[in-house]
């Protein structure tokens, strides 16, 4: 159960976890297998679960104000934007997350790169880029069903990178956290190494007004077409 107060940071072991169609998904052919690719396919998975040293680390950060454009949270920090305050409305903590892959796969990219497996560099890349993203939603689905006490909603995670955050956002991430523990640092390009990660905040109360699934809740009786919550690529949470 998640404390009351801001806590210390919590390091998880996370598994691998990839398919072939996750692979698929990232390559842009996500209903159509090509035949010629498939074994290449398989074998990057088998190497991603040779290779990969998958860790994440999380925090709960008290959240002390929600403006119009900004959210105040403890240890002194503010995140601002006017989407940003819209999904943390209602909110009572942010938990901050990261999480990686490791450094062996980019590694292993590389050096295929270098001897001009540019085909299974590709393939290997998408295949991280698939397991990056599923161990994330593993520390997210962890989070729900084992640390949230009853009756608190998880809203949706928010991204550096995205249009309503600007990958800039990736120093609070960084801020928040001690990834450098999970051996992940931050580039002066905002860039996460190892580029097999994936970074987040998510919103976490029981009054908050913005679950992570736009048909539900306030989003189900909202006009806004437009809405990022509509037409990015959000992770859904089931509350
Ligand atoms: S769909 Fe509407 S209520 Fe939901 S996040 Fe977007 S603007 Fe807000």
């Amino acid at each position: 159960m998640i404390s009351m107060h801001s806590e210390e940071p919590i390091i998880l072991e996370i598994p691998v976890e990839i398919a072939g169609e996750d692979v698929w998904g990232v390559l842009g052919s996500k209903d159509r297998v090509h035949d010629k690719l498939k074994d290449e396919v398989s074998e990057a998975v088998d190497t991603v679960y040779n290779i990969a040293t998958p860790k994440a680390v999380f925090r709960t950060i008290n959240v002390l104000e929600v403006g119009s454009n900004f959210v105040k949270l403890e240890s002194d920090m503010e995140i601002r934007g006017k989407f940003i305050s819209h999904l943390f409305g209602g909110a009572e903590k942010a938990i901050f997350i990261a999480a990686t892959m490791g450094a062996e796969l980019d590694r292993k990219i590389s050096q295929l790169m270098e001897n001009g497996d540019n085909i299974e560099a590709v393939i290997l890349d998408s295949a991280g880029t698939a397991a990056a993203f599923n161990g994330f939603t593993h520390v997210l689905n962890y989070l729900m069903t084992r640390a949230l006490p009853d009756g608190w909603k998880m809203g949706t995670c928010l991204r550096p990178g995205q249009t309503y955050w600007d990958i800039t956002g990736q120093a609070m991430v960084f801020k928040a956290l001690p990834a450098h523990l999970i051996g992940m640092e931050l580039l002066e390009s905002s860039f996460m190494k190892p580029q097999k990660s994936q970074s987040g905040i998510v919103p976490i109360g029981s009054q908050l007004h913005i679950s992570s699934d736009p048909s539900q809740g306030y989003c189900k009786y909202c006009p806004a077409s437009n809405c990022p919550m509509r037409i990015e690529p959000f992770i859904e949470i089931v509350n």
